[in-house]
């Protein structure tokens, strides 16, 4: 049965609130998978399930799937699901999810269609509040992944370029056109890749003081990061010096290399 009537016969209505935009074009979760190196060895954490269209294919693929999504609702319409003795479908909020005690086989996956109103904390909680993993694949709204790949200097560039990027390598995999989902979003999407760097020059320990280093120095865009710094660094006019930077300088103008080098000269200061 198509989607539409699927959720027509249960008397089903997706709600803008929890993001639910689901994909009618089933080539599209088949090729984020070929694109996902998940072996039938590996374990896969999906996020929002939604009518189960990654979900299936992900049960097909991996040993284990522990699927997550927030609207008991759709359950009706999962109940094609119950074949997969290898899926784990739990109505739950992720967000709120204790992924410490989840019994991973394997190595570990994200794959996710992501709901865009909680893209960052989901992203925050995959990359620095979970077990280790391989490679996280996301469909993101298309302006936040160019925020993710950001160049300095550019009005996309932010805390959240340089946080990520200093723990992980980000690639874009393919942009997806608004018409392929139910109902039609106002905005375009593209699916990227996550792979966390295996020997980060910030410590994973560390990872809470970088990121609040670095959004202080993007707390006001358009001000110096001096300023910005002030109340951080009382001296700070002397740390931009001993750091070799311009009194000047503007924080979107330091590449995601420059913030991890100030950080280490702020921890010896
Ligand atoms: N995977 C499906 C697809 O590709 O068609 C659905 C994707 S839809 C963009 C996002 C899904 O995430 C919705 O089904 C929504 O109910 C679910 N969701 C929203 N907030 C959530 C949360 N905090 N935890 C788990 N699932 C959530």
């Amino acid at each position: 049965m198509d989607l539409k009537k699927n959720l027509q016969a249960h008397g089903i209505s997706l709600k803008r609130s929890l993001g639910q935009n689901f994909l009618l074009n089933k080539a599209i979760p088949a090729k984020i998978i070929k694109f996902c190196s998940l072996t039938t060895a590996d374990t896969v954490i999906e996020i929002g399930v939604g009518a189960g269209v990654l979900t299936e294919l992900l049960a097909k693929k991996a040993r284990k799937v522990i699927a997550y999504e927030i609207d008991k609702k759709l359950e009706p319409i999962l109940f094609r699901l119950k074949k997969y003795d290898n899926l784990q479908l739990l109505f739950q909020d992720f967000l709120k999810a204790n992924l410490s005690t989840l019994q991973i086989e394997g190595n570990l996956f994200f794959v996710a269609n992501v709901p865009y109103y909680i893209t960052s904390p989901i992203i925050e909680k995959i990359m620095f509040d979970s077990p280790t993993f391989k490679e996280a694949l996301l469909m993101v709204q298309k302006e936040y992944a160019e925020r993710l790949l950001a160049k300095p200097s550019t009005k996309s560039y932010g805390a959240l370029t340089v946080s990520i990027s200093a723990f992980s390598r980000v690639t874009k995999l393919f942009d997806v056109s608004k018409k392929n989902f139910f109902p039609i979003p106002g905005v375009d999407s593209s699916v990227i890749k996550l792979e966390p760097l295996t020997s980060p020059k910030i410590s994973y320990e560390e990872r809470n003081k970088f990121r609040s280093f670095v959004r202080s120095s993007f707390a006001q865009r358009r001000k110096k990061l001096k300023n910005n710094l002030k109340s951080l660094i009382p001296d700070v006019g002397k740390f931009l010096k001993e750091a070799g930077l311009s009194e000047n300088i503007r924080a979107e103008e330091l590449s995601p290399e420059m913030f991890i080098g100030l950080y280490h000269i702020l921890k010896r200061w």
